[in-house]
């Protein structure tokens, strides 16, 4: 939530913002609006006050003007004026201005001179109206003796004019608040004269410092006479000046009527004020909502944060935003998103621990089990039980029936593995690898048990493209910890235990042995030396003479490989040809070997063959034919003296290739010979399939010819048959005379043996040519 506190912020602050900036625009027009309002209203009032105080001025002049026409007509009166009866006069004037309650009245006499005048009044002023008079002005406002007055004459007549009756009333403040009181509104007014001697004269009501007034005014009326705004006393006012008729011309009267700001729109200012708490309060409210409404985002918005944060850290989440909104959908999308990336992730995982092809758990997921399982061990005496599994013959399986085939056979096991081991964990390690990790519980039987399950299991028939497979399984075990501390070391146990299952036969147990470790190593070593072997010139052949019993003279020799390995003497092939063959050394080593005895035999007498070996895997690996040829072109022999020793096993794997190959053997004339014949399952039917210039019957068979029963029958119908066929035959391993005598009576053609001479070495059979054969031996 923390990190969307300023987003919330700056939102509200934003909106808030907008909002102030439009309601305080609103709120400045109204307020505009508002004190115009007002000020126009007070002008108007100002004006119409202007208004009530002309038709006062006038009603007043009038009753001035009727009271000083009374008195001048009175013929009392114009008698005293005409005789210059002061005493009469003033009486006059003095009953008058009583009745008018005004204090000063005088007369103008046709010469200026002034009678009976206010002693406030100085003489020279009053006879200075003496000029407007004679013009015949008859009311005006004047100062006189320093006062602003209201001036009324009236002529008087007798018959002749002979002066004039002045009523002078003052105005004074008494007078202009009397003027105030009569206005609507309360206003403040004042009457400033300006005289022609450029002194000025002033009377206010409510206003007490007059002294600023003529120069705001002066300056106003040239404005053109409209509403001004004044300081009167201080006060920022709203004033009209009304021009005023002068008595004097030249002279200059106003009238002014204030009306100070702060009462004219005291009524505005509350409604002002009104409009500012309201805008203040709209402006809270806003922020106020802003701040809502913020907030309602953030909220959903804040939630995903902190969903994607714990998505980050490998947690299942789902976000609930309720609504439909954009929020809402995000959310929803947002929780599809996590479906799809557990999904992904599920499946990752799967890919990283699972086989493809069997779906079983693969080496690395293996690997954490056993882990795992020795770390379950530590400390206990537990114990647990490595089963190490490997199909019999599924290469061969894989090369006949095909790849799709192959992979049938791996998951129908997988399957049968899984069911058989009960629980127990099942891996494919890789090719036709499996293994069962097995926990025990204190009883070792139980080991035997599950193998025992597992053979069955994986022994049953198993039809695959209308081909009945007999499949089988041989199986290593290891015990840990006492077979292997760690899992590496546990599985190389069950390894090598599975090594020595598979050389007991197909569908066999074994367990893992001390000494099987070593005897690996042996084997490490030996392979390490053989790779060296060819380079360093450590092969030799040996040759044993075959004899031909029809002539009586040695007719062939066979070459047998001799491995003089620089620390352990001279080692034998059945020690080091099957490492040979599985690790595809065979091939350089055969090549040589058959370049090798070409090269020797060339130089034998030309009737004397050379019989050499051939695995089956120097066949199926390519080449074989080139090999041959490139043999005899190198040592010149000709073909018809060489003999190529195979045997059945030949034709395990793609006999048609196979024939085709030996075919193009017999073309170059080289002859073939099947050795070993009869240990085979089905030697007799490959004699239909090729026609081979010899069968060496194998030496199981001369061995037991006179101790066991139907063994020389065996031979006697090896012998036939090949001779029915046209097909020569060697009995090998002849040690003894008696077994000579017996083969020489079952019409063998040719006989090896030590009873003739153990295999020897080319400088041997050199000097053998040179010297004859031992004649004992011939017999
Ligand atoms: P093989 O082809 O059956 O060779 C005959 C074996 O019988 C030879 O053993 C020979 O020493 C032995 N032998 C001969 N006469 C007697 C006898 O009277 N009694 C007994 N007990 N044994 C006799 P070696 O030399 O140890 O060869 C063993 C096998 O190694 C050979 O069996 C052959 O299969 C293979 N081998 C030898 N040299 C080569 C070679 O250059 N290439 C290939 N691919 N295999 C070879
Ligand atoms: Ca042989
Ligand atoms: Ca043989």
């Amino acid at each position: 939530m923390r990190r969307f506190r300023s987003l919330s912020t700056r939102l509200t602050l934003q909106f808030a913002l907008l909002f102030a900036g439009a309601m305080l625009t609103v709120s400045a027009a109204l307020w505009t609006v508002i004190a115009g309002a007002a000020s126009s209203q007070v002008e108007h009032q100002l004006q119409a006050s202007g208004a009530v105080y002309d038709r006062l001025w006038q009603q007043r002049t009038h009753e001035l003007q009727s009271a000083a026409q009374l008195l001048a007509h009175d013929f009392g009166f114009r008698a005293a004026v005409a005789t210059g009866d002061t005493a009469t006069v003033q009486s006059a004037l003095a009953n008058a201005s009583r009745r008018l309650s005004i204090r000063t009245a005088f007369i103008v006499g046709l010469d200026g001179k002034v009678v009976a005048i206010d002693p406030a009044v100085p003489a020279d002023e009053a006879q200075r109206l003496w000029e407007p008079l004679d013009e015949g002005r008859l009311s005006g406002v004047a100062v006189l003796a320093g006062q602003p007055r209201q001036l009324v004459a009236a002529p008087v007549l007798a018959p002749m004019l002979i002066g004039w009756v002045v009523f002078a009333p003052t105005l004074d403040e008494q007078e202009m608040r009397g003027l105030e009181r009569l206005s609507a509104i309360p206003l403040r007014a004042a009457v400033l004269v300006r005289t022609s001697n450029n002194g000025w004269a002033a009377a206010g009501g409510s206003i007490s410092k007059l002294d600023q007034l003529p120069v705001a005014i002066a300056k106003a009326r040239s404005d053109g006479g409209q509403a001004l705004d004044l300081a009167v006393d201080g006060d920022s006012s709203i004033a009209i000046a009304k021009p005023l008729t002068t008595f004097t011309s030249g002279d200059r009267a106003t009238l002014l009527l204030a009306y100070p700001k702060a009462d004219a729109l005291r009524s505005a200012r509350k409604l002002q004020l009104a409009l500012a708490v309201m805008t203040l309060l709209g402006l809270a409210l806003a922020a106020l909502a802003t701040w809502r409404a913020s907030a309602r985002i953030i909220q959903p918005l804040a939630r995903l944060d902190e969903a994607a944060g714990r998505l980050a850290l490998g947690e299942h989440v789902q976000v609930r935003v309720r609504g439909e909104d954009e929020l809402a959908r995000l959310a929803t999308s947002f929780n599809e998103m996590v479906g799809k990336i557990e999904e992904r992730e599920r499946r990752i995982t799967q890919l990283a621990f699972n086989d493809v092809l069997t779906g079983l758990p693969n080496r690395t997921m293996f690997q954490q089990q056993l882990d795992h399982a020795f770390r379950a061990l530590d400390g206990s005496s537990a114990q647990i039980a490595l089963h190490c599994l490997d199909l019999d013959q599924f290469k061969a399986i894989n090369d006949t029936l095909g790849h799709p085939a192959g992979d049938a056979l791996l998951i129908e096991t997988g399957r049968r593995l899984s069911n058989a081991a009960r629980g127990n964990f099942v891996a494919r390690l890789g090719g036709d690898e499996f293994v069962v990790l097995q926990t025990l519980d204190g009883d070792r039987n139980a080991i035997d048990r599950l193998a025992q399950q597992l053979i069955a299991a994986i022994g049953r028939p198993f039809s695959i493209d209308g081909n009945e497979l007999m499949p089988s399984t041989s199986i290593g075990i290891a015990i840990g910890p006492e077979d292997g501390g760690d899992g590496g070391t546990l599985l190389k146990s069950a390894d090598l235990a599975l090594y020595r299952a598979k050389e007991s036969g197909r569908g066999s147990f074994a367990f893992f042995e001390q000494g099987l470790n070593e005897r690996a190593q042996v084997r490490r070593q030996l392979e390490s030396d053989l790779r060296l072997a060819l380079d360093r010139g450590e092969f030799e052949l040996y040759y044993q003479p075959l004899f031909d019993l029809a002539s009586n003279r040695i007719c062939s020799f066979e070459a047998l490989l001799r491995w003089n390995h620089p620390r352990r003497g001279v080692v034998l092939p059945g020690e080091f040809i099957a490492i040979a063959e599985e690790t595809g050394l065979i091939v350089p080593i055969g090549a040589w070997a058959l370049r090798q005895a070409c090269h020797e035999a060339v130089t034998w007498p030309e009737d004397t063959r050379i019989a050499v070996n051939a695995s089956s895997v120097q066949f199926h690996r390519g080449g074989f034919q080139e090999t041959v040829l490139q043999a005899l072109a190198a040592s010149g022999i000709d073909p018809k003296r060489l003999e190529i020793e195979i045997t059945e096993s030949i034709f395990l794997e793609g006999s048609d290739a196979t024939l085709k190959l030996l075919h193009s053997l017999r073309g170059l004339g080289v002859r073939v010979a099947l050795d070993d014949f009869g240990t085979g399952y089905s030697s007799l039917s490959y004699l239909q399939s090729f026609p081979f210039d010899k069968l060496k019957i194998d030496r199981s068979f001369i061995h037991n010819l006179l101790t066991r029963p139907g063994a020389s029958a065996i031979v006697r119908a090896i012998t036939e048959l090949a001779d029915a066929l046209g097909i020569e035959t060697t009995a090998e391993g002849v040690e003894e005379t008696a077994q000579l005598q017996e083969l020489r009576a079952h019409g063998c053609s040719s006989v090896q043996g030590f009873l003739f001479a153990q295999p020897m070495s080319a400088s041997e059979v050199a000097q053998l040519f040179r010297d004859g054969l031992p004649a004992q031996n011939v017999a």
